[in-house]
Parts: structure tokens; C-alpha cells; sequence
């Protein structure tokens, strides 16, 4: 069968073949249908991120999928079903996270991660994953369902910051998403719903696609070249909620800027290194004083992939076919990887 996978020392994507997985027991046959590529993939293939499953010379590539029961193998799932696979797998010893079913509160070194670090991804045009690990979805989210992984990760970031705000009477008026890449939107149209108030930062200029679904989203586009992330309380108003979806380690800390008093920052971007200057001061009396929180979010659990797929439901069909830009089949997978400023989400079909 095909598969698209990175091998050792290389750094860009090629269509390898392999043979059919056979599920063990306890494990699904899945035929893939779609699997959507991220900035993680990126960071998979120029070796910043993850690591190749132990003695392999490749790494299939891919952890946003959906796909079609192909042999529930004695499972409970039925064949033709329609299933979104999750992330992480426990590593080769025990940990209490799994088996409270919360392996995205695992550390380092208790998990692998399908398609980014220590085992196999999705994009092959079958893969074989214990049930436990599968979330069925509605059919008429199969073409879309691969967005599941991504919202899921927004639904615990999001759970986390409301739990963080449950001890009082929280007001969530003004939210605002940090980075207009396909996290920040997603996020965006998560939050059109939840406050009354929204504004989403990029670094664009206008025409651009994504201000434009960011303003018929109904938020207002603050372009970062204008307005620095400190300033937006004064030009705008001080945010209740803001998510960080940028990987600019600066906002991290101009998050705190932006929220007002018994605001919650969560930062979902991932950063490489880079040392700067911050008044470490101020920020830490804003946090005290002003009863301000700042909290980082990964991965997510079965609890959250399955609000995801309401969360997928309810998004407006133009906002989805806006987003989803780019479709490759598995002959022009080398398509789906190149960048360009009309680019949103990208993603290869494997079968309809
Ligand atoms: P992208 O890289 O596609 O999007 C990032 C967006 O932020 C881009 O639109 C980019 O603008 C914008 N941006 C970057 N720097 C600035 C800046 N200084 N000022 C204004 N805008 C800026 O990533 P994704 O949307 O896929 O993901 C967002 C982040 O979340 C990434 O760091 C990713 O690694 C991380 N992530 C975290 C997860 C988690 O569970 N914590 C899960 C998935 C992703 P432009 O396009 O113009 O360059």
C-alpha cells in the first residue's frame, strides 16, 4: 500500500510502499480517507520536532485523520463506521495517565505520538489502532473529520482556562486568538459563540484570505505591524480570554498584557528557543494583583475529540470550505507540503 513518510536524514516527504498492517487483537483495521497536515508535519520533516519510531528508517508522516472501519476485527465498532484515531500511544512502560484515560497529562517519556514522535503516523491508505484509541464520528463529517485532532487540542485548552475561571462568577465578554494560521481559526470560530467580543492577530496585510474569515467570522482583525500585542487593551479593550496560537515565544508574555483583571491567557504555540529581555516585575505583579492567568495546553483527550466533533458540527459550512484550501491525492502528496500565502489547510485524500 501507499504511504508518505520522511526517511533518515532527509527532510522532505516521499511516497514509499509498504505492506498492509494487520490489526492485532484489540485493534481496528482503518481504511484512511483523509489526513490534514500542520505545522507539526513541517517540524516532523525538518527533524525540529519528534524522533522515528524505534528502528525504523522512516517515519510515515501524519496524526490529523479520519477514515472507514475496514475490519472491526471482533472489536465493537462496525465496519463502515467513521473514525478519527487520537495521538498518543503509551510507551513501552506504565503510566497512570493512560489507564485514567489521560494521556495528553503524560510527561516525556510515557507516551509516543502517532506520526510525530516514536511510532507511525496516518498517512498511509490503512492503519490498524486499538479501539480504545477511536472516536466515531457522523458520516456527514466524514470529509472534514480530520479537523477533529486539531479543535480537540482547542477543547482542552479551553477546558482548562474555563476550570481555571470556575471559583467565581467569570464575565468571558472579550476573547481574542493570537495567530491566523488554521489553530487560530479554528479557535476563532470556536469563540465567535462564546464571547461577545472576538479579535483575532495576525501579521498580514490586507487582501488576504484569512482576515477575510476572520472578519466574516464577526471579529476584528488587529495586525500586529500596527498594534503590538501590550497595546490591544488601550486601542481595543482588555481581554477576558486569550488564546496564544503564534509559536512567537514574546506573545507568551505579552499575553498578560492583553488580559484584564480575572483574565485567562492559554498558550497553545510551540516555540523554539530564543532569549529575550521581559519585565519579569510587572508581569508577575499583573498576575497577582489582577488575579490574571496564564496556563499551557497540549495534546487532548477522548473527553475533548468527542466535543470536537459537536464543536465540528456546528461550524458554518463556509467557514470549513474556506479552510480547507488545498486537496492532494496521494500522487500529488507533494502538493499538500508547499506553503504559499493562500494556503490554509492543506490535506491528502487516500480514499472517498
Ligand atoms: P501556523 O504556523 O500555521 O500558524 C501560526 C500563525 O501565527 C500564522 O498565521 C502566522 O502568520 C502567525 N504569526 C506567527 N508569528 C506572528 C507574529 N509575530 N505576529 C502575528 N502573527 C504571527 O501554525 P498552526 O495554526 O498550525 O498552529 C499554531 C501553533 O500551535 C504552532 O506553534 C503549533 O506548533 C502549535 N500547536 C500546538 C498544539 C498544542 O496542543 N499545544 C496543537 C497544534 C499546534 P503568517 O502565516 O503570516 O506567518
Amino acid at each position: 500500500m501507499d504511504a508518505i513518510a520522511v526517511k533518515r536524514e532527509k527532510t522532505r516527504p516521499e511516497r514509499i510502499d509498504i505492506e498492509r498492517p494487520e490489526p492485532d487483537e484489540g485493534e481496528v483495521l482503518v481504511r484512511t480517507l483523509r489526513v490534514g497536515i500542520d505545522g507539526t508535519d513541517f517540524e516532523v520533516l525538518s527533524g525540529s520536532h519528534g524522533e522515528f519510531p524505534e528502528g525504523s528508517d522512516y517515519q510515515i508522516l501524519g496524526h490529523e485523520a479520519v477514515g472507514v472501519v475496514e475490519s472491526s476485527n471482533g472489536t465493537a465498532l462496525n465496519e463502515g463506521e467513521i473514525v478519527v484515531p487520537t495521538v498518543r500511544r503509551p510507551a513501552n512502560t506504565s503510566s497512570r495517565f493512560f489507564e485514567n484515560n489521560e494521556p495528553d497529562m503524560a510527561p516525556p517519556g510515557e507516551y509516543v505520538e502517532r506520526g510525530i514522535a516514536g511510532a507511525h503516523g496516518y498517512m498511509a491508505e490503512y492503519f490498524t489502532t486499538p479501539e480504545s484509541f477511536l472516536v466515531s464520528i457522523p458520516e456527514s463529517l466524514a470529509d472534514v473529520g480530520f479537523l477533529v485532532e486539531p479543535i480537540s487540542n482547542v477543547e482542552k485548552a479551553l477546558e482548562l482556562a474555563q476550570r481555571s475561571r470556575s471559583t467565581f462568577e467569570w464575565q468571558n465578554s472579550a476573547g481574542l486568538v493570537l495567530g491566523n494560521g488554521p489553530l487560530g481559526l479554528l479557535t476563532l470560530a470556536m469563540l465567535a459563540d462564546r464571547c461577545e467580543r472576538t479579535y483575532c492577530l495576525g501579521r498580514r496585510e490586507r487582501p488576504d484570505p484569512t482576515i477575510d474569515i476572520i472578519e466574516e467570522l464577526g471579529a476584528t482583525y488587529i495586525n500586529s505591524r500596527q498594534t503590538a500585542v501590550d497595546e490591544i487593551p488601550t486601542v481595543h479593550e482588555p481581554m477576558d480570554l486569550v488564546f496564544e496560537a503564534t509559536g512567537h515565544a514574546k506573545h507568551a508574555f505579552s499575553t498578560v498584557e492583553a488580559l484584564g483583571a480575572n483574565g485567562v491567557g492559554v498558550l497553545l504555540g510551540i516555540p523554539e528557543d530564543w532569549e529575550f529581555t521581559v519585565n519579569g516585575g510587572a508581569l508577575h505583579r499583573q498576575l497577582v494583583l489582577q488575579n490574571k492567568a496564564l496556563l499551557g495546553s497540549v495534546n487532548s483527550n477522548i473527553r475533548h475529540y468527542k466535543r470536537a466533533r459537536n464543536t465540528l458540527a456546528e461550524y458554518p459550512d463556509w467557514f470549513l470550505a474556506s479552510i480547507m484550501t488545498t486537496q492532494c491525492s496521494v500522487l500529488e502528496f507533494a502538493d499538500a507540503f508547499e506553503e504559499s500565502p493562500d494556503t490554509i489547510k492543506s490535506y491528502i485524500e487516500f480514499s472517498t
